[in-house]
């Protein structure tokens, strides 16, 4: 008997009866063209949806299979393009009847929706809610979805020209960015860029927006499979945007921001690209802080208060952005993004009149004017900051871009007229010490996200609101899966942060992000995450500890 006429038999024979008989679906159907794996069949029509796998044969050209830059950017466009066919193929009310798939937002990023295998097979994965009236089975209804609703989705993984579009986009986009540390840059915005959003909760680009164009002393050009693209080159060190308010500084900020990812053709920034280990660092009151030397900018506290290393259950703003800063680059951060908006402006400068009437002996704060060029020399750091109101850094800046009706200006020159003298650091840059977690703090349990902000982790929640570069809830419940990895790879008390943060980034190398699946199979929902949101998260637990003697 075929898989088909087996399948139809079963949907017969539990149809009308108590839900838990779907449990039978459980394995391997061979139906026609398509091979559906069951991974794991829900207990009750209320429960998290069923998982399958779908197999078929892929008529993508065998080089995207091979080329790892083409075959993401060709798993995404499959990822999009299932997603978009099951879309309008409910058949019954609330979960029960529904086909999911991860839906991704504007951004490229491997993720576990679709694989390209080595075969040249194609496998999707995505979950179903087994149609159920009350609690009885409609097995009609399941055979329609399996048989019907699944292959329909399926005939959308054929090849059109857009695909082609997309990877030659994904392929452009990784060249530039892999040329930018051998050209010293830290990002790079091309020219003809739309870099604002159609709203905050729209990632959309805005129609009739200003394109960007870069000052001709910064632009450079490189080099794609593609053609030649131009565009504003930023060099490493210090870089300010100034400029009025609402003239576009934080909206060129907030693309470099996403700048270590790709992005669709169409999105606007598909041409900007940053260095991947760009870290965007807020001030954040109320989180904990767990044994982090914060005293590059904050000495000793009042009541004899260290800051060497500095733990707290709630940290103010300057605390809390000094740690963020910290912590980042102990991850292995190489430039960092400040906002005026989001930065606590006390750890930013001390103007001159408030040098005067506190005395340095009483200001336990090292304004980070004073460390930015001791962190690029030192810590091999670079900062792009957004500032509207605070002069003090045009003395620090190596170079400075004043946003002006959302073009780009080089002011550098006019700055430095401005500001000649810098201010002097108080000493040296202590080195960056390693923290070593305890496994215990790590304990998974439960791992759940609620959404991009909230993380379940064991017995806690994980604040991630200030993690602006996570991107949805399916990203934040991966990181929260990386912290799971991270409690089997420490050895207690023998290694540091950042050699398990290395031992997480082989795995994902390795294995892919499907390392980090929860099942014994691989599921539909993981993106990859980058080593700063996890660590990021780890940071952010209530229940980090780690070891004291150092
Ligand atoms: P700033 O940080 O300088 O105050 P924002 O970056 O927040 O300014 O931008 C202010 C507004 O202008 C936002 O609503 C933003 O979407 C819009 N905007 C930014 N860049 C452009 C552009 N290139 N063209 C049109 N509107 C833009
Ligand atoms: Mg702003």
């Amino acid at each position: 008997m075929s898989d088909h006429e087996r399948l139809e038999q079963l949907l017969d024979r539990i149809d009308g009866r108590q839900y838990g008989a779907y449990r039978d679906l459980k394995g391997r159907w061979r139906l026609g063209g398509i091979t559906l794996f069951v991974d794991h069949v829900q207990g009750d029509p209320f429960a998290a949806p069923t998982r399958v796998r779908l197999r078929t044969a892929s008529d993508l050209d065998p080089g995207m299979h091979r080329d790892s830059d083409q075959r993401l950017a060709a798993e995404d466009w499959l990822l999009r393009r299932f997603g978009e066919g099951l879309f309008g193929a409910s058949r019954g009310s609330g979960k029960s009847g529904r086909l999911y798939c991860y839906r991704p937002g504007p951004e490229v990023v491997e993720r576990s929706g679709v694989r390209l295998l080595r075969d040249g097979d194609v496998e999707v994965r995505f979950s179903m809610g087994l149609p159920a009236r009350g609690r009885r089975i409609l097995g009609r209804q399941a055979w329609e979805m399996l048989t019907h609703d699944v292959p329909r989705a399926a005939r959308r993984l054929e090849p059109d020209p857009s695909l082609e579009v997309q990877v030659r986009s994904v392929v452009a986009q990784r060249t530039l960015r892999r040329q930018l540390r051998d050209r010293g840059l830290v990002a790079f915005v091309a020219d003809g860029a739309i870099l604002p959003r159609a709203s905050g909760i729209d990632p959309q680009p805005m129609a009739n927006a200003v394109p960007f164009e870069s000052p001709p002393s910064m632009r450079v050009t490189l080099e794609t499979p593609s053609g030649e693209v131009s565009g504003m080159g930023l060099q490493g060190g210090t870089t300010l945007v100034v400029g009025g308010g609402f003239h576009g500084k934080s909206t060129l900020l907030q693309a470099i921001q996403r700048g270590h990812l790709d992005h669709v053709p169409g999105d606007g920034r598909e041409r900007v690209v940053a260095d991947p280990d760009t870290v965007k660092v807020r001030a954040e009151d109320g989180r904990r802080v767990r044994a982090v030397d914060i005293s590059p900018f904050l000495g000793d506290l009042p009541g004899g208060r260290t800051t060497r290393p500095f733990d707290t259950e709630d940290a103010s703003g300057s605390t809390s952005q000094a740690a963020a800063i910290v912590e980042a680059v102990e991850a292995g951060a190489r430039v960092l993004l400040l906002d005026e908006d989001t930065s606590a402006t006390n750890l930013l400068v001390r103007d001159e009149r408030m040098r005067r009437l506190i005395p340095r002996d009483r200001e336990p704060i090292t304004p980070l004017v004073e460390r930015v060029r001791q962190m690029h020399e030192q810590w091999g750091v670079s900062i792009v900051m957004v500032v509207g109101g605070v002069g003090d850094y045009l003395a620090v800046a190596d170079r400075v871009i004043a946003m002006d009706h959302f073009q780009p200006r080089e002011v550098t020159a006019e700055a430095r007229a401005l500001a000649p003298t810098r201010p002097s650091a108080p000493g040296p840059l202590p080195p960056i010490e390693d923290r070593v977690p305890l496994r215990e703090g790590l304990r998974p349990d439960k791992v759940r996200a609620y959404d991009e902000r909230r993380l379940r982790y064991g017995q806690g929640e994980v604040e991630l609101s200030a993690v602006e570069q996570i991107l949805d809830s399916a990203h934040a419940a991966t990181i929260g899966e990386a912290l799971r990895l991270l409690h089997e790879q420490l050895v207690n008390g023998r290694r540091t942060l950042r050699q398990v943060l290395d031992a997480l980034d082989a795995i994902l190398d390795d294995e892919g992000v499907e390392a980090l699946s929860p099942w014994s199979h691989p599921t539909s929902d993981l993106v990859r995450p980058r080593r700063h949101e996890v660590a990021a998260a780890l940071s952010r637990l209530r229940t980090l500890e780690v070891a004291t003697s150092r």
